[in-house]
């Protein structure tokens, strides 16, 4: 080990007072530095850690940070890794704090409130919340940790019925780059009580502070739950029935769209026999005569736009059955492209323009000779345009990022966002820019107040001031 790297590691063994929890083994810095998923994983851009701190409690974060802000060290906060824009890899090396160690959990039945240290899953908190009737509706789909959720303003297949993690996050513990603890927000529903920092800190991807600990909602496990898939002749009215759903105020908890090409995947994948056109998997929730009602009417609307198919159920292992090929269809994709790397976007737009947006998608991947594959969260507007990169090929990643740059710049023109849930890390840096250049300043002035050295997570969001 290097001289520095040497000082570096006895300092931090003796902040921390365990060695174990201070690693500069190989598999520790490949674990934390090559990113869960996503064509970062694939391209190989960034580097390792030098080395690992696994802290157990908020004074251990803030003596790190201190320690690190006085000697330049870059410091990137590690939840789970399963971030989709590279957003974990130490571009600089240094210090990746893993905060999984910070798992305290506290439910509060009568606030329908948790408050959890940042290293807490989503499914660990569920399993606890379960236990009193409760659950916690944010879902990313992967374990991610509260504290990466609350990190990227994570959302997922219940936003459009909960929100995303700015909705459901009340107060937030937050260590900042010097070492100060601060907390942001408070226990109440709502405030008004000067400007809102704790949004500050959701989204901002570890470069403004270090999450420890947070205050989120919980809610009531509905009483009732149907799941239903509906097939339609086209992408078209799919979308339409996913826009009328969502207007019609019905108890809609999932509506995710899946396109042809993405159900034959499956089909391939599972050994499925389920019909290759576009569908709709539709959750209601809520009391059983209302759910029940409110099926009535999904049914009908879904009719009017031309389903040529409409499967429900309130049996809860069918449901798992017919929610199972949305839930595994990443793996669909590297079974049926072994070798690639996923690439995916997360666009989104007004609802109005969904139809418009993936009709476009579509064509852009198609007239580049890409297999197109649609899906989404589509009761928000959210849609992700998935391709199977060869990262070996330069030309395979040039022609790919080309139509990810069209569809981007498309949603943006219809009033939209380069990314509805996984944050800019490095991959969309040059989309912030087209939706949000004038901006960028301003930003820079807010991350220079609260992280002056530049330590944290030097080189997301926007690329570092040469
Ligand atoms: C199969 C799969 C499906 C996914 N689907 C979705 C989806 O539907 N919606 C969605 O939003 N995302 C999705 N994601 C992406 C990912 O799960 C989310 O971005 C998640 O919020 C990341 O949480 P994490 O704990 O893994 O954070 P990490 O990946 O560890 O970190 C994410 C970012 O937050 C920072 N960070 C982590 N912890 C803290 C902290 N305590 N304080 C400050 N900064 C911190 C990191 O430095 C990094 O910049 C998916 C990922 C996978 C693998």
């Amino acid at each position: 080990m290097p001289r520095e790297a040497s000082e570096m590691h006895a300092d931090l063994v003796e902040i921390i007072g365990d060695a174990h929890r201070v690693n500069v083994g190989e598999s520790a810095r490949q674990l934390h530095g090559v990113p869960y998923v996503g064509t970062y994983k694939g391209l190989g851009k960034g580097r390792l850690p030098d080395i690992v701190v696994f802290a157990a409690t908020r004074e251990e974060v803030s003596e790190v940070l201190a320690y690190a802000n006085a000697r330049r060290i870059p410091v990137v906060a590690f939840g789970a890794g399963t971030s989709a824009d590279g957003q974990v890899i130490p571009l600089h090396g240094g210090i990746s704090l893993d905060l999984t160690g910070l798992d305290s959990l506290e439910i509060r039945p009568a606030d329908l409130q948790a408050t959890v240290g940042a290293g807490v899953t989503r499914k660990a908190l569920n399993r606890r919340a379960g236990e009193h009737g409760l659950m916690f509706p944010v879902d990313p789909g992967a374990d991610a940790t509260l504290g990466g959720m609350a990190a990227t303003n994570a959302s997922g297949t219940t936003t459009v019925r909960y929100g995303a993690m700015r909705h459901n996050t009340l107060e937030l513990e937050v260590v900042l780059a010097d070492g100060r603890i601060i907390r942001t927000g408070s226990r109440a529903l709502k405030t008004s009580a000067g400007y809102n920092l704790m949004h500050l800190f959701i989204g901002c991807e570890g470069t403004l502070g270090v999450i420890t600990e947070l205050t989120v909602r919980l809610y009531g496990i509905p009483e009732h739950v149907i799941a239903a898939r509906a097939g339609f002749p086209d992408l078209d009215s799919a979308c339409r029935c996913a826009v009328g759903l969502v207007g019609t105020g019905l108890a809609v908890t999932r509506i995710e769209l899946v396109d042809r090409d993405t159900i034959a995947a499956i089909n391939a994948y599972k050994g499925s026999s389920i019909a290759e056109q576009p569908h709709l998997f539709v959750e209601l929730s809520g009391t059983q005569a209302s759910v029940e009602a409110d099926a009535r009417i999904a049914r009908e609307i879904a009719s009017v736009e031309g389903c040529e198919r409409f499967d429900a159920t309130s049996d809860h292992e069918e449901a798992a059955r017919l929610w199972e090929a949305r839930h595994e269809l990443l793996f669909a994709f590297e079974n049926r492209y072994p070798g690639r790397a996923v690439k995916g976007s997360d666009a989104c737009v007004p609802l109005s323009e969904l139809p418009g947006a993936v009709r476009f998608a579509r064509e852009a991947m198609t007239n580049a000779g890409l297999e197109p594959s649609i899906l989404g969260h589509v009761g928000d507007g959210n849609y992700h345009a998935m391709a199977m990169i060869d990262t070996n090929d330069p030309s395979d990643v040039a022609r790919v990022e080309g139509v990810f740059d069209q569809i981007v710049a498309d949603a943006i023109a219809r009033g939209g966002t380069c990314s509805g849930e996984h944050g800019i890390g490095i991959g969309k840096q040059k989309y912030l820019l087209q939706e949000h250049g004038d901006l960028i300043p301003l930003m820079r002035a807010v991350k220079a107040e609260l992280d002056p050295n530049g330590i944290l997570n030097p080189g997301k969001i926007f690329a570092e001031q040469g």
